[in-house]
């Protein structure tokens, strides 16, 4: 008996990555957070108000933004999949060795223009008039957990894969880049919202840790909405005077 192929359409995608991008949050976060506060024994995170209710609710109000999130991306990841299979954009499967050079030059290259895209989309977004509808609620969790890293507001989701989506039909990527990129993207916003630095700072001290962002680094951002909009380099921060004074100098030092 032959059994008919199932051709993916646009839903079927949608559907898939949903389970995908939902299934690793929560096995992430939840992993992160049990080998935290429970193998590591830290203490677990208070709120700003110092309750321990409070900081269960803002968890809960992580969650819910991370599930909205998923969807969007699932929605970029639907979108680029179907213009993947009619050919329409600059990412491809072909290789040779000599076009490593290439491979790691595209790597850094959409790496740092995502960069770039978020820091200054994260300043814009923290302006009055667009704070409430665009990021408010990455910021309900004081000081944020391993649940937080995924917490976007829809509208902040949408404009994050927006960008992913766009780049395929911009920069040649070849599709292991791609997703070498999804899984940088992943790893470093988790690192980024662990609450404390993972990379011993007799390490993040030295001259290239200045250049990357990490969790103490964007600790700040969470305590001081004015400094600290980057997500992978502290480039820009450093070029447009947003980093903090002491950052180089105090909080980087073992
Ligand atoms: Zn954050
Ligand atoms: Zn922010």
């Amino acid at each position: 008996m032959n059994i008919p192929a199932i051709q993916p359409n646009f839903w079927f995608y949608w559907f898939v990555f949903c389970g995908i991008i939902m299934g690793g949050y929560f096995a992430a976060a939840s992993g992160l957070y049990w080998l935290l506060y429970s193998v590591l024994s830290r203490k677990p995170p208070a709120s700003s108000c110092g309750s321990r209710q409070k900081s269960r609710e803002a968890i809960s109000k992580d969650i819910k933004l991370s599930v909205l999130s998923g969807l969007f991306f699932a929605l970029g990841a639907a979108c680029f999949m179907v213009c993947y299979d009619w050919d329409l954009t600059q990412v491809y499967t072909q290789w040779k060795l000599q076009d490593l050079g290439y491979i790691a030059f595209s790597y850094i290259l959409v790496l740092w223009l995502q960069d770039t895209c978020f820091y200054f989309t994260h300043r814009l977004f923290h302006l009055p008039l667009l704070f409430k509808w665009f990021h408010q609620g990455h910021h309900l969790s004081q000081p944020p957990t391993p649940w937080t890293f995924f917490a976007l507001e829809p509208m902040e989701a949408a404009v994050q894969a927006t960008f992913l989506f766009g780049i395929t039909f911009v920069v040649p990527l070849h599709l292991g880049v791609l997703v070498a990129i999804l899984i940088t993207m992943a790893v470093w916003a988790m690192g980024n919202h662990l609450g404390f630095q993972v990379v011993p700072s007799s390490q993040t001290s030295r001259w290239w840790g200045r250049w990357l962002i990490g969790s103490t680094h964007h600790l700040v951002h969470h305590r001081q909405y004015s400094q600290h909009y980057g997500l992978y380099f502290t480039f820009w921060d450093k070029v447009l005077g947003t980093q903090n004074d002491r950052y180089d100098a105090e909080l980087l030092q073992p």
